[in-house]
């Protein structure tokens, strides 16, 4: 994807390169997608001396975008491929978005944020990236986005109790969600399967994310 991207490749480097030696990445084209986002488009200007830290930063409204080393962790367990449908609830700054649809060729990536700011703040980032296979829509992510189900990945960026059902009807056979699933202060990521004959859990380790707000969240 032709994207105007704009400047830090250099300090990018750094932390992916941290971020390899770390163990957090190893799939090329996962390396690649996180080398050609800028993060500190998707920070408030504020923040931007600290997009290429490995840490959460805050967006505002008492969100955060995510680590890098989270969004490195969670884009290789999703598992992309180029041509998936993928469903993201939590969209937030549009970061963890910009990097999976760089992985995406003639896929598609729906995201949706329950905070119309923010929506509107990620589109712009999005959109001045140039990443037309991203839609954001304003809603409530525990219902999913029937729309456009099924879906081939679903990854949720927000804790959750539980897994909404709404998620796991709107997942494809052979599908993936990659949810934090837990209490309201700390989680353990779950990688679910869904099969014919019913889903497979993967418990993949603790996190800690903002809590999913809502109707089978909190
Ligand atoms: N993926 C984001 C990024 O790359 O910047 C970080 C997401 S932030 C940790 C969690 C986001 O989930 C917040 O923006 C929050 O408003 C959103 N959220 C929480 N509950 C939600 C819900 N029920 N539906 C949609 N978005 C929700």
């Amino acid at each position: 994807m032709d994207n105007s991207k704009g400047g830090r490749e250099a300090e990018r480097k750094r932390l992916i390169n941290h971020l390899i030696s770390s163990g957090y990445l190893s799939k090329p084209e996962v390396i690649d997608s996180m080398m050609k986002v800028p993060r500190h488009r998707f920070v408030p200007e504020s923040k931007q001396h600290s997009a290429y830290m490995d840490m959460p930063l805050s967006i505002g409204y008492g969100q955060t975008i995510s680590a890098p080393h989270m969004v490195a962790m969670m884009t290789e367990y999703l598992d992309v491929k180029p041509h998936h449908k993928i469903l993201e609830i939590g969209t937030g700054s549009g970061y963890q978005a910009a990097v999976l649809a760089e992985i995406l060729n003639e896929g598609m990536l729906y995201t949706v944020e329950r905070i119309p700011e923010l929506a509107k703040k990620a589109e712009e980032n999005l959109r001045g990236c140039g990443y037309s296979n991203v839609h954001v829509i304003i809603g409530e992510g525990t219902k999913g986005y029937n729309e456009e189900s099924p879906y081939d990945r679903i990854i949720v960026t927000a804790g959750a109790p539980r897994a909404p059902k709404a998620l796991l009807d709107q997942l494809n056979e052979k599908g993936k969600l990659l949810i934090p699933i837990g209490g309201r202060m700390l989680q353990e990521l779950v990688l679910i399967e869904k099969y014919e004959e019913g889903f497979r859990e993967k418990k993949l380790g603790g996190c800690v994310f903002v809590p999913l707000i809502g109707e089978n969240g909190w």
